[in-house]
């Protein structure tokens, strides 16, 4: 059976857990705030599936894209409510078209980020823009799986490691599913996300007042630009009137972008992926295309660009079926401006006092402050922002 004992190998993707035939596993979130398998020893009959299906334990080969594609969807309104060039929706709304259900991540009503699907054009914009906190799977793959088995079309998205972990779940190919991966700098910890939004609505609440939070953008392009948007929450009081902006700070400035950018927040498996580089077998990865304005400029106008890597003929099949500006481009100008795509983050050597911060029950700001000397946080700050607009 399934045992983690050392946390850089489990990338918390679920697999195992939806398929243990006793259901067994449970998934428990340790004190950094991430999810691991526990089992439930008392119901094992030792077959083995949860290791069978790990996507860790069985890792598939990095592999270069057929094509690689910078890309934007002509519907301006689709393109700035999304985090690059807006083509996860203009593929989406094709499976919808065509009777599909499409898979992604989006806010719950305590805003934290979960795994769900949708079957309507409308229900697509909960998933649009990233969600930079860990997702939790949930019962997505069984009911990817029972969609498939109808001989629906599903599209799934999500990190390499969740498309890693549904491909190892469902043991076959389906020629009706469509696996989306996005390059992936790593995923925060959903309590470090739940510390941070308790500290900012209580520094919003004085006076008994009630605050709601309506919605929430990690990238909002509308005053500064794609390459250096801004973290948007709206709010409005006790549901009374319009939401009005509770916070619109720019990325490389607000402390809890800062500890993601940083390294200090991100789950122990980012720091040795096991899907990113094309293992995941994906058909399509998407992602920022930074340093688009040097390598092909008609295609920068801040408003964001992406760029797709296709690896299957699957994949090339959809692209080469939607209403899109697009052109191809050398696998190695991207991958420079985006290492991402292959590598994996370095630890950082005091992420571990990060989390004893926030396990003190620190804010967020103080746990930075405290981890961070006051010019290396600066640094930080520079080198990240150097990063996003060069
Ligand atoms: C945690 C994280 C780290 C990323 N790191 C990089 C990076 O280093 N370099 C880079 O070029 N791009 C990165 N991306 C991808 C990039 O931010 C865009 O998501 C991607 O380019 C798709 O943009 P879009 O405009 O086509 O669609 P959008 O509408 O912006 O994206 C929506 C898609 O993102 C998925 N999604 C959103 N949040 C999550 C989440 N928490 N977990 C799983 N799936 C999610 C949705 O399900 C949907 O498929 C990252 C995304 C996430 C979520
Ligand atoms: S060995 Fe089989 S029954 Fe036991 S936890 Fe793993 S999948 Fe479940
Ligand atoms: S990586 Fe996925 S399948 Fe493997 S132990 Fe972790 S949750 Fe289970
Ligand atoms: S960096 Fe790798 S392990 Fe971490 S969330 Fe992304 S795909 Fe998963």
């Amino acid at each position: 059976m399934i045992q983690v004992t050392n946390k850089a190998d489990c990338c918390g993707c679920m697999a195992c857990a939806s398929a243990c035939p006793k259901q067994c596993i449970s998934m428990q979130e340790d004190d950094e705030g991430f999810m691991y398998p526990v089992v439930n020893h008392s119901l094992c009959i030792d077959c083995n599936l949860c290791q069978k299906v790990c996507p860790v334990i069985n890792q598939g080969r990095a592999e270069d894209p057929l094509t690689v594609y910078a890309a934007i969807n002509t519907n301006e309104q689709i393109r700035m409510s999304s985090s690059s060039g807006g083509i996860f929706t203009i593929i989406a709304e094709k499976i919808i078209a065509d009777g599909g259900a499409v898979f992604g991540a989006r806010f719950n009503d305590k805003w934290e980020v979960i795994h769900d699907y949708t079957e309507t054009a409308e229900g697509l914009s909960a998933f649009r823009s990233s969600k930079y906190v860990q997702s939790r799977i949930g019962d997505s793959f069984t009911r990817a799986e029972a969609f498939l088995k109808q001989g629906r079309k599903v599209m799934f998205t999500g990190t390499p490691c969740q498309i890693a972990g549904l491909k190892s779940f469902l043991r076959k190919e389906y020629q009706n599913l469509l696996t989306v991966d996005l390059i992936c700098h790593g995923v925060p910890s959903p309590k470090v996300w739940r510390t941070y939004l308790g500290n900012l609505l209580s520094g919003y609440e004085p006076n008994g007042k009630h605050i709601q939070i309506k919605s929430i953008n990690f990238r909002n392009k509308e005053s500064r630009g794609w390459k250096k948007s801004n973290l948007v929450i709206k709010a409005s009081e006790d549901n009374k009137g319009n939401p009005s902006t509770l916070l619109s700070e720019p990325f490389y400035k607000n402390v809890y972008m800062s500890a993601f950018l940083a390294n200090l927040s991100l789950r122990p498996s980012c720091y040795a992926c096991p899907a990113k580089a094309g293992k995941a077998g994906s058909d399509l990865t998407l992602g920022d295309f930074w340093g688009v304005q040097n390598i092909l400029p008609t295609f920068d106008d801040d408003k964001g660009c992406s760029v797709i890597l296709s690896h299957t003929g699957k994949g090339e099949e959809i692209i080469a079926s939607l209403h899109i500006d697009k052109q191809t481009v050398d696998y190695s100008d991207v991958v420079i401006n985006n290492p991402s795509i292959k590598d994996s983050v370095a630890i950082p050597a005091n992420r571990n006092f990060f989390f004893s911060e926030i396990q003190k029950d620190k804010t967020i700001s103080e746990a930075w402050d405290n981890t961070t000397s006051r010019s290396l946080a600066k640094r930080v700050q520079r080198l990240i922002y150097r990063q996003f607009s060069k």
